[in-house]
């Protein structure tokens, strides 16, 4: 891949300037946006690779930004908020964005967040490559067509809930996943159990995790969901 082009939509002109220097530092190309009608026009007319998306503009919800967005493009969105509650990160989770950044941030932990992206984009056209019937994630390994999921030699005995649960966070790499989303997903519509999707999150972490209690593979975000890490990333659980 080129250098990477970032859309920054940002309209507090200090972070802006945050955002952009740190990008210039690390070798990425990047347009801006300060208004919500700027941003959709620049996604349309620049086609970036990820969008760093501040939710609070003086002219829209960030969240219908992402909702229009997701009607044609499926680039990384990583929401950039002031507002530290989680249904608003929750909200724009659901609306389609890919990871969220609480401000303020530090110029690493943003560094960390464009890497999964990045990585995210990368595997999405390796995957169209390689065999699909079969997931590959560091020790981990899932055959779709058999049904049956291996941690280096090991083949792992789940069961059909953990083995659903481990499927979807494998087709969503790299994203965080709202405890609604997966509900919905596992589930169907009207089950909102989320201490029973903790319990199968832990059943399913003592067996394809090594230390349970630190998970490697399957990050907790407290409040908002879980997300599958791509092997080798080094982004802290929030
Ligand atoms: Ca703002």
């Amino acid at each position: 891949m080129n250098k990477p082009l970032i859309l920054v939509v940002e309209d507090d002109k200090p972070i802006r300037k945050l955002i952009t220097t740190t990008l210039e530092t690390q070798g990425y190309k990047y347009h801006t946006a300060e208004t919500g009608e700027a941003s959709i026009l620049e996604a349309v007319s620049s086609q970036p690779d990820i969008m760093i998306l501040d939710l609070g503009l003086p002219d829209m919800d960030g969240v219908d930004i992402i909702r229009k967005v997701r009607a044609w493009s499926n680039i990384p969105i990583i929401v950039v908020s002031a507002r530290s509650e989680d249904r608003d990160k929750i909200e724009a989770l659901d609306a389609g964005a890919d990871d969220y950044l609480t401000k303020p941030f530090s110029v690493e932990e943003l560094l960390a967040r464009l890497r999964v992206s990045l990585r995210r984009i990368r595997g999405d056209s390796e995957k169209l490559m390689k065999d699909s019937s079969v997931f590959t994630n560091g020790n981990l390994r899932i055959d779709y067509s058999a049904g049956c999921v291996w941690l280096e030699d090991d083949e792992i005995h789940l069961t059909p809930i953990e083995y659903k649960l481990l499927c979807l966070l494998a087709k969503n790499v790299g994203k965080v996943l709202t405890h609604n989303y997966i509900l919905h997903e596992i589930w169907g519509s009207h089950t909102y159990d989320i201490p029973a999707l903790r319990v199968f999150m832990a059943t399913l972490r003592k067996k394809i995790e090594s230390t349970p209690s630190q998970p490697k593979i399957i990050q907790t975000h407290i409040g908002v969901g879980y997300r599958m890490l791509q092997a080798g990333d080094d982004s802290k659980v929030i």
